[in-house]
């Protein structure tokens, strides 16, 4: 079955389910008009969506930093040499978005984790069907164990798979492991991020690498602020013989 019709049966089904239960939005609990019911993909009112993805700035292609005019150029992708080729962003770290992203880290944001992740798909899947190179195989950012432990899994997991299923492409669990507790990279400079984050990453299947030589990954994170993480993560992929990689992630903070 393509693309095309598996999303277009999974609008059907989804809009017979919400014939039977009437759907809330998942952030300000308002019931959503049957109108934006049925057109949705996610379980957001419109006004919380204008919310989350509002930003009176324009974002980079590639490093997703926030800017004020489109034709500025990025000083921070003139700074910095990432890895990654370009990066998908919901909106800028601040405000709404930045409470949301907060709170799906607790076990009781998994429905506005799912939320988010589905506008973040819907982002990245236009883009891709109609300009971008697909991406193979999406892969989110690894939490080291005993931090899964105490959130009861990870936001990140959730909108990895929300986007490898809106893009109908794989999303292998742990593939990427995490070797040691690092320090929360919210709280360290743009250089202590980088050393912290200096070979932090492994890749956990290495006997199933073969599988992605050659291959265009999708990166995926909650929220990016120097892109320490992702750069570090996308250079390991790259030296194992991934051929390009993209990022997408929710909020983008001051890098
Ligand atoms: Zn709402
Ligand atoms: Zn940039």
């Amino acid at each position: 079955m393509s693309i095309m019709s598996t999303l277009k049966l999974r609008r059907i089904t989804r809009c017979l389910t919400d014939l039977i239960y009437p759907r809330f939005c998942t952030l300000c609990y308002k019931p959503i008009p049957d109108e934006f019911a049925a057109r949705r993909d996610c379980d957001l009112c419109e006004g919380c969506i204008r919310g989350l993805t509002f930003s009176a700035g324009f974002s980079c292609q590639r490093c997703g930093f926030f800017r004020p005019l489109e034709r500025l150029g990025c000083h921070i992708c003139e700074l910095r040499r990432y890895h990654f080729e370009r990066t998908w962003v919901l909106g800028e770290y601040a405000n709404h978005l930045k409470r949301a992203v907060l709170a799906i880290k607790s076990s009781s944001g998994r429905p506005l984790a799912n939320a988010l992740g589905a506008l973040l798909s819907k982002r990245v899947r236009l883009d891709i069907e109609y300009y971008d190179e697909p991406v193979d195989v999406v892969i989110p950012v690894p939490t080291h164990w005993k931090r899964r432990l105490v959130r009861r899994g990870s936001s990140v997991d959730i909108i990895a798979k929300q986007i490898a299923s809106a893009l109908s492409v794989r999303c292998p669990d742990r593939f990427l492991k995490v070797t040691r507790i690092a320090c929360k990279q919210g709280t360290l400079d743009a250089a202590s991020r980088r050393i912290n984050v200096k070979d932090l990453f492994a890749i956990r299947q290495k006997k199933h690498m073969h599988a992605y030589r050659g291959k265009s990954v999708l990166l995926v994170d909650d929220i990016m602020t120097s892109g320490a993480t992702l750069n570090e993560l996308s250079l390991l992929l790259l030296r194992n013989g991934v051929r390009q990689v993209r990022c997408a992630t929710v909020a983008r903070g001051a890098a």
